[in-house]
């Protein structure tokens, strides 16, 4: 590349910067397109194992998603472009009140990937109608292994936690990326800060960290909450605690976070009635309610059912047995899911012989092998 091939190309990086921050981002990075053979074998590694559990598309998608140019040949280059959510208070305040829900930082307003795809889009158009080039957006959803991509930049690196650090944002903020046909040089990669930390690692409350630098999902509260579509194990019930929607541990007892900032973007800063919702109104919620309490945030994809589910584990980990009428009123729903974990919430609030009141009532009833199998787990009195 010539000099002045330098010089414009220095001067439209620039210009992106200057777009995306005009557009709301916080941060902005220039990736290469292609992954290194160990990031992409460390993933085929990783699906071999099994540790992305019941997310199937994982699977589904591991050829297209190995790196950005398996995904789209044409691509040349990837910006990687960050917006702060970061918390205007301490993200784990809620863990310590039991009778309420504690929802995952980035899930108390509304969904970040409208937001987000509508920004980048906007970056976008501009750079279509200035260079001509090819481009495509992403937020999340796309067969993309955003994390090592944005590592290839100057944003930030992957800690131990797998999760990306930059050391202006802290570990608060979402990703998103234009693939590109234009070559654009990469950044200095910034490189691994984690030192001799191991503080995330060590927050865990499931053990969900094999090995530094490696997350077993299966483990994990947020995939648990989240994408884990069954009844969750009861090695897990415990740990989770209130948590009902994701968990913010691992990145909240990063050291970084002491250059984070709370989100300056108003859809992005916490709702009040999804910061710390009480579990009693929550356990009230029928299927219109909650569609209609949880409209326009992530928590709404979940569903009522696997809501329900990690609202009972929360339920029974609360120590209320004020709460119990309302759990009671689950051991008939019409969900197997809901019924297994009003069962066990049964079992952790309710007295020997109000369990057996119960298990008279629905219990000799139950006909699912799973709700049957929660039953026969709680201790029985002698009929
Ligand atoms: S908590 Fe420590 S080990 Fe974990 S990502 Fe942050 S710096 Fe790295």
């Amino acid at each position: 590349m010539s000099a002045t091939e330098q010089t414009d190309v220095a001067a439209l990086k620039a210009e992106i910067v200057a777009q995306a921050k005009a557009a709301g981002f916080d941060d902005v990075g220039f990736s290469p397109a292609d992954l290194s053979e160990e990031t992409q074998q460390k993933f085929q590694h990783w699906l071999d194992q099994g540790a992305h559990g019941d997310m199937a598309w994982m699977e589904e998608t591991r050829e297209r998603r190995a790196s950005p140019t398996a995904l789209w040949p044409d691509v040349k280059s990837v910006i990687v472009l960050a917006m702060n959510y970061g918390p205007d208070g301490d993200p784990l305040e809620t863990l310590q009140q039991p009778d309420k829900a504690n929802i995952s930082v980035y899930a108390r307003n509304r969904d970040y990937h409208d937001l987000v795809k509508k920004r980048l889009k906007r970056i976008a158009r501009w750079l279509v109608e200035e260079t001509g080039c090819e481009l495509k957006v992403f937020v999340d959803t796309a067969p993309i292994l955003e994390k090592p991509v944005a590592a290839g930049s100057s944003l930030g690196w992957q800690g131990k936690h797998t999760n990306l650090v930059s050391n202006e944002l802290g570990s608060w903020f979402f990703i998103g990326s234009i693939f590109t046909d234009m070559a654009l040089p990469p950044d200095q990669p910034h490189g691994d800060q984690c030192g001799s930390c191991h503080a995330c690692l060590d927050a865990c409350p499931t053990d969900a960290f094999p090995n530094p630098y490696e997350l077993d999902a299966r483990r994990c509260i947020s995939y648990l909450t989240i994408e884990h579509k069954g009844h969750i194990a009861p090695e897990f019930r415990k740990p989770m605690a209130n948590r009902i929607y994701g968990c913010d541990d691992c990145l909240a007892a990063c050291p970084w976070n002491k250059f984070a900032r709370a989100a300056s973007e108003i859809s992005l800063k916490p709702r009040e009635s999804l910061t710390s919702p009480d579990l009693r109104e929550l356990l009230a919620l029928d299927d219109a309610a909650f569609r209609a309490f949880f409209a326009g945030s992530p928590v709404k994809r979940i569903g009522r059912d696997r809501f329900l589910r990690n609202v009972l584990i929360a339920a029974g980990n609360s120590g209320d047995e004020t709460l119990l009428p309302h759990v009671t009123a689950h051991l008939d729903d019409a969900s197997e899911l809901v019924r297994a974990m009003a069962v066990w919430a049964l079992g952790q609030l309710a007295a020997p012989k109000d369990v057996e009141r119960a298990r008279v009532e629905y219990g000799d009833q139950e006909t699912d092998r799973d709700v049957k199998a929660e039953w026969a787990c709680l201790p029985s009195l002698p009929r």
